[in-house]
């Protein structure tokens, strides 16, 4: 530390490349602080350090961060804590950490092995133009740092900290209660489904909020090892169709178990709502592009006699890019999809009778998701959460029909059944071509090109954009990539992916099991920094990984022989 100290005293006032000196590590009495990464101006990207400290130093509990389930809420919280003495401390404007949100990710922001903890920064050096500002830089470095520090990490709040690894273990009991039950999602009674608004994720007001309770039937109740007994909705594998009059909370519901594939924190109303990790929401995404997918499940005899087994477009329908997107769900390994009517093509959903009368079956391509249904269930054994509010043709494929009444679910499953009986549908099932649920599609190198000028360029703007080289991906109608972090990673698999095992001799499947396995310890090694600072990646899933590569409009695939 004095060191650092004195090398910030001789650059005073000298041009900004002098801060090149303080590259390197330094020990302070509590941790030891790795400079890695000097900006090379004040207007570049902050410079990135890490501070480790040693357990032998820290003394905590190694329950806390020993099993790979709580060493991601540990590290969570760890975060949580600096980013909030940084702020507490108004450090906030000078030193960042990557701060988690509502939901708990694996995140690289901080590490924890049996060794040491690992805090990574991004740290703005001081400067008035491109002149060192010496004095300010060792007071932020040598005084703030170790205060923050010292605060976050040696004074922690320990209550808090206990509590959120055992909510923690509390979630993962829930996944596993879901699992062995051969459920798809539990949804506990109290959770606070709504938000405050659409581009806020924190929970409504509870005030204004009407909390989630399960209908009779479709109760369980889980014995938890800290909360104890709880109770919710436990939803069965199978085909399951949410009804409601508009603006009873039909969208809200399907929300919640979108997002119930992340653990979320106490005092967000979700805490205890999990769902498949597998799930995958479907939508309309008219103008994707589509590369040689086989979409003929769903799509067939297209006008312009397009091949839809190899199906190929710049510009899909909403027809098209909706059955795109379940087959590429599929590929990739889901089990559970989730589609809202709010956000699908109706003529993908459904056709009824009138105009299968009108329009002869030889005139239309599309075999509407309804006829679907069942055979992705009994076939594949991919289960559906669908709303649809607009047609009661979807209660003849329905194992369970939930409604929503003034935001309450019930269960009218039985209610729906004699409605189906009654009136029965004059709609006629169209058969279509069987699922080919495992696919043989391999990426080409050549679709991969991260050249931008003389330099390879690929980064990640916001959650919704990925650039990657002169391309760019739009991930907007990916729901389930809910963190700009998450976009980042996404962008460095795509990278890595691309550098080392895109040949045309793996399948996309194969590609997607190479990045779990290669990542299995963490995700430092996506980074072009590795072992130095990569602080500002969290997870995603395969999914969301599969969506960007199939979203790459050079995206070149080959049918595997
Ligand atoms: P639907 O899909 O049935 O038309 P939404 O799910 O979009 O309805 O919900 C309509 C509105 O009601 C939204 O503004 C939503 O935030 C709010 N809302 C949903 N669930 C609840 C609830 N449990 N308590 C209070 N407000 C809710
Ligand atoms: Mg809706």
């Amino acid at each position: 530390m004095k060191q650092l100290k004195e090398t910030l005293q001789r650059i005073d006032r000298k041009g900004y490349k002098a801060y090149n000196d303080i590259r390197g590590t330094f020990t302070f009495p509590s941790f030891r602080l790795h400079m890695d990464h000097i900006q090379a101006d004040p207007y570049a990207s902050p410079s990135r350090a890490r501070v480790e400290i040693n357990h032998r130093q820290l003394h905590m509990d190694k329950d806390l961060y020993e099993s790979g389930h709580r060493n991601v809420a540990f590290t969570d919280y760890v975060a949580r804590s600096v980013g909030k003495a940084l702020r507490q401390q108004k450090a906030e404007k000078s030193i960042f950490i990557d701060r988690p949100g509502q939901e708990i990710l694996e995140r690289t922001a901080v590490v924890c092995d049996m060794e040491k903890v690992e805090v990574r920064l991004s740290i703005h050096l001081p400067a008035r133009g491109r002149t060192i500002m010496g004095v300010q830089a060792s007071k932020l470095l040598t005084e703030q740092l170790p205060s923050v520090i010292e605060q976050a990490l040696y004074n922690i709040d320990m209550e808090g900290l206990k509590k959120h690894v055992a909510l923690s273990d509390d979630q993962q009991a829930l996944r596993a209660y879901v699992e062995e039950r051969d459920a798809l999602a539990f949804v506990a009674d109290g959770s606070i489904l709504p938000r405050v608004s659409g581009v806020e994720n924190r929970p409504l007001d509870p005030d204004r909020a009407i909390s989630f309770a399960s209908p009779e039937t479709m109760a369980a109740t889980v014995s938890l090892p800290h909360f104890g007994d709880i109770r919710g909705m436990l939803i069965p594998k199978g085909v399951h169709v949410i009804v409601g009059g508009g603006y009873h909370g039909k969208s809200t519901l399907l929300e919640a178990l979108e997002r119930g594939i992340y653990n979320h924190i106490d005092g967000d109303g979700r805490a205890y709502i999990v769902t498949d990790t597998s799930a995958c929401k479907i939508r309309a995404e008219d103008g994707r592009g589509v590369t040689n997918v086989n979409i003929s499940p769903f799509i067939d005899d297209l006008p312009n006699e397009k091949s839809t087994d190899r199906f190929q477009t710049d510009n899909a329908s909403g027809s098209t890019s909706q059955a795109t997107n379940i087959i590429e769900s599929l590929e990739a390994g889901s089990r559970l999809l989730l589609i809202d009517e709010d956000t699908s093509a109706t003529n993908f959903m459904i056709r009824d009778y009138r105009m299968q009368q009108l329009v002869s079956p030889d005139k239309e391509p599309i075999t509407p998701f309804i006829d679907r249904v069942r055979d992705l269930y009994e076939e594949e054994g991919v289960s559906t959460i669908i709303v649809v509010g607009g047609t009661g043709d979807y209660f003849d494929v329905a194992d369970t029909v939930t409604m929503m009444d003034a935001y309450r679910p019930y269960d009218v499953t039985g209610k729906a059944k004699d409605i189906a009986e009654e009136a029965r549908s004059q709609r006629i099932t169209h058969e279509s071509a069987p699922f080919s649920v495992t696919s043989t599609r391999q990426p080409l190198a050549k679709s991969f090109d991260a050249r931008r000028g003389k330099k390879e360029k690929v980064d990640a703007r916001g959650k919704h954009t990925i650039l990657y080289g002169k391309e760019t991906i739009d991930l907007s109608a990916v729901e389930q990539c809910i963190d700009p972090s998450q976009t980042r990673a996404i962008a460095r698999t795509l990278h890595y992916l691309a550098k080392k095992y895109v040949n045309g001799n793996y399948t996309l499947g194969e590609l997607l099991d190479i990045y779990e396995r290669e990542t299995s310890s963490g995700l430092d090694e996506l980074s072009p920094f590795k072992g130095k600072h990569p602080g500002d990646l969290a997870r995603p899933r395969r999914f969301e990984i599969a969506a960007a590569i199939n979203r790459l409009r050079t995206l070149s695939m080959q049918h595997e022989r």
